[in-house]
């Protein structure tokens, strides 16, 4: 398999679902072994990797931090970029988030056909995960397992009659992530809207954005599916996903985790080169024997 990058340049703009900022982003061809690399053109092109080192501050968004220049909200532009098999990217912004559009990545993924793929003549680097790595907090859990192609397992629980328990599972590539996550919007609670707009948080946020869950419906229906909330969860795993800085053969499970655990697990992996190897063969089987696949433990049902 070669790198890829985008054929030309392809533009949208909106405003930011946390900060309210209006921006401009455009995806520009780049070269091999660029990366994925935001740059903001408000401040001199200045450069921020979308690689678990730049991970800043995470709770209701992703954010990415160089050098005290943050860039917020990245997860669903990149779940398009990394899902659709696109290596080498130039994003620039204007802003300091990245346009919240529907609140799905399916405006990106539009951007993205429109973009078309370039094929580059130096091969494709794949991150191959080699023996487990899990990390918990309370009882969320996230842990990823040596496979022979990138596969998630996305776990959501949230008591709300529209909710409940959702499940997730795919092989992830473009036409996966394309007919069954990329619609899925972002939601969040009524009741919780005046308390992030106390924080500063959701100062975009609208109707066109997000769904908003009443205390027992929906207040801006019709869904795009009925698990659209599980979907979306696995849509954000993914986007987090992508800070890996390479694509992943690994199989990731996540049990009611979040921005938080999503980034924790990235940045662990990053940081202990024992877990994974670097390799340009997808098909390489590695050292470890199929036997070392435990799973993640799924609660009983109560
Ligand atoms: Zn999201």
């Amino acid at each position: 398999m070669f790198q890829t990058t985008i054929q030309r340049t392809v533009a949208t703009e909106g405003v930011g679902l946390h900060t309210g900022v209006f921006g401009h982003l455009r995806l520009l061809p780049a070269p091999a072994d660029t990366g994925i690399v935001f740059r903001r053109i408000d401040l001199e092109n200045f450069s921020i990797e979308a690689r678990g080192q730049n991970v800043a501050r995470v709770s209701y968004a992703t954010s990415l931090m160089k050098q005290g220049v943050l860039l917020s909200t990245t997860e669903h532009l990149l779940a398009a970029v990394y899902s659709s098999g696109i290596d080498n990217l130039f994003i620039d912004i204007d802003s300091i988030e990245v346009p919240i559009l529907d609140g799905s990545a399916e405006p990106f993924m539009a951007m993205l056909d429109q973009a078309g793929v370039r094929r580059l003549r130096r091969r494709r680097r794949y991150l191959k995960v080699l023996k487990p790595l899990e990390v918990t907090e309370g009882d969320r859990r996230i842990g990823i397992y040596p496979a022979e192609e990138f596969r998630i397992r996305c776990y959501v629980d949230f008591p709300h009659p529209l909710v409940g328990r959702q499940e997730v599972e795919i092989a992830v590539d473009s036409a996966t992530f394309r007919y069954l996550l990329a619609r899925a919007r972002t939601f969040c609670f009524e009741r919780d809207i005046e308390p992030l707009r106390a924080m500063g948080l959701i100062r975009g946020g609208s109707l066109e954005s997000a769904i908003v869950l009443t205390n027992d419906g929906v207040m801006n229906g019709p869904l795009r599916f009925p698990d659209e909330f599980g979907r979306h969860k696995a849509l954000d795993l993914i986007g987090d996903l992508a800070l890996a800085g390479l694509p992943l053969l690994a199989r990731v499970e996540a049990y009611k985790a979040g921005h938080a655990l999503h980034t924790q697990l990235v940045s662990r992996l990053l940081a202990d080169s024992s877990v994974w190897t670097i390799t340009t063969d997808e098909a390489v089987n590695a050292e470890v024997p199929d036997t070392v696949q435990p799973e993640l433990p799924v609660p009983a049902a109560d």
